[in-house]
């Protein structure tokens, strides 16, 4: 039997022995039952009165309960620390949310009936203007005054999001969806997402694919003329030499830009470079110095080499030549013949820095910032006709990134460009001898 039954029928017990007892003393056998039955039942009332009392004021303390009474107390007691418990997960739960949704970079933002705004973390203020709480109730169509997105808000169909610019900042651009939120009756939740970036090398990507397209047309329009004017008429063996010259330098073209385009795509799939070779850049300089006189050929140019350092550089060798290379030959095509062509290798306090310095055409400070990007020219047809792809210092901004270097350009129209590359003076390494 439990405890507090046992202990109930004790006191119910005791009462009807004393009762009992005082009436056969008395005589009074069924009067003084009765009245011990009444202090019994009178007992219950007070220990009732005194639970009512405790539940009012909010106290739990069991006090002098006894019998069912404490159990009843106890009870209580359970239940209520239990609902505590359950309180303050609750509210644990809700902070954690809170906080969770407030850090996100997401603009987040409920709204209830008329689309008013109910709540919104503190990116809904950053990217959409909704400064939560200060906009509690207001209409998001009277906050957020863009045509689209009212249209959209209005339209109601929410199946697929809506990238617009953002009202607070129009460099940003933002896919916003709505959402109802089903169990909360009229309201809708809104998300507006940071897609920039996404947005931009999109444009890069299909911008990029119809430049190469057009690149390799070129080459094949020009073969593709000359086999149709071969078919007609391949008796004149002058215009046939000249015809596959022609086809040679055009399928040179192609291969030219295939392979940078190659090289690039391999560089940009990777984030560093895969090797960590001890480069001996005073020994690669001084083969791609000689490379360079060669590649200028009848041009004459004068290949000056400074090599004030001998350090090398821990990086990716077969990378750096690319990249170096790369820089020497556009100098090279850049510069009219008999003109000098510097290469430099130097080391001081802030790292180690390759340059080269040409005598050219120089470059409008307007091309400069453009110049690192892919297929980017400032004369395309004179690009082409030196042989070049526009792919070049695309490719030199991708090695110096996997080197954590910088290219720096300095130019001057008319009397020449210097392209430096920074690296940091963790990549410097002495050389043996
Ligand atoms: P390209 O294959 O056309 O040389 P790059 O990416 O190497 O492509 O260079 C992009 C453009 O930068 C070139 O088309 C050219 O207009 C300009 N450029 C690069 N190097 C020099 C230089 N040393 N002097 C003048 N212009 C240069």
């Amino acid at each position: 039997m439990p405890k507090h039954w046992e202990e109930e029928l004790w006191i119910f017990s005791g009462i009807t022995a004393i009762a009992g007892l005082a009436g056969l003393l008395t005589g009074q056998l069924l009067p003084c039952l009765l009245s011990g039955l009444l202090a019994y039942l009178g007992w219950h009332v007070y220990q009732l009165a005194g639970l009512l009392q405790r539940l009012r004021h909010n106290k739990h303390a069991a006090g002098r309960a006894l019998g069912l009474w404490k159990a009843v107390n106890n009870a209580l007691l359970e239940q209520k620390t239990a609902g505590h418990a359950r309180v303050r997960e609750l509210s644990y739960q809700l902070d954690r949310f809170r906080d969770t949704v407030n850090s996100l970079p997401d603009a987040v933002a409920i709204l209830g009936q008329q689309q008013r705004v109910d709540w919104s973390n503190p990116a809904a203020g950053r990217l959409l203007g909704i400064d939560w709480p200060d906009v509690t109730g207001q209409p998001l169509t009277g906050l957020v005054k863009d045509p689209l997105l009212n249209e959209y808000l209005a339209d109601g169909k929410f199946s697929q999001p809506l990238v617009v610019t953002s009202p607070k900042n129009r460099a940003i651009i933002l896919s916003l969806f709505v959402a109802p939120l089903k169990r909360e009756g009229n309201r809708q939740l809104l998300v507006a997402r940071d897609i920039t970036r996404e947005y931009h090398l999109d444009i890069t990507r299909r911008d990029f694919v119809a430049n190469v397209s057009h690149e390799l047309r070129t080459p094949l329009t020009v073969i593709a003329g000359l086999a149709e004017q071969l078919a007609l008429d391949s008796s004149d063996t002058g215009m046939l030499q000249r015809s596959i010259e022609l086809v040679q330098q055009q399928a040179e073209r192609m291969t030219v830009l295939v392979s940078d385009l190659l090289t690039l795509s391999r560089l940009e799939m990777q984030h560093e470079s895969s090797h960590d070779d001890s480069v001996a850049v005073p020994e690669l300089l001084a083969t791609i110095a000689e490379e360079a006189v060669a590649l200028s050929g009848e041009a004459q140019h004068v290949v000056q080499l400074d090599l004030e350092s001998q350090n090398g550089l821990r990086g990716d060798a077969g990378e750096l030549r690319t990249a170096f290379t790369n820089l020497v030959a556009n100098a090279i095509r850049h510069t009219p013949g008999g003109a000098e062509v510097r290469i430099r290798w130097q080391v001081d306090g802030n790292g180690a820095h390759f340059s080269i310095t040409d005598t050219g055409e120089g470059i409008a400070a307007r091309h400069i910032p453009r110049l690192t990007e892919r297929l980017y020219r400032v004369d395309a047809s004179r690009s082409r006709d030196t042989g070049g792809t526009g792919l070049g210092l695309a490719i030199v901004k991708r090695v110096l990134d996997h080197h954590d270097a910088e290219l720096e350009i300095s130019s001057r129209v008319g009397s020449g460009s210097t392209f430096t590359c920074h690296f940091p003076a963790e990549r410097i390494i002495p050389l043996p001898g």
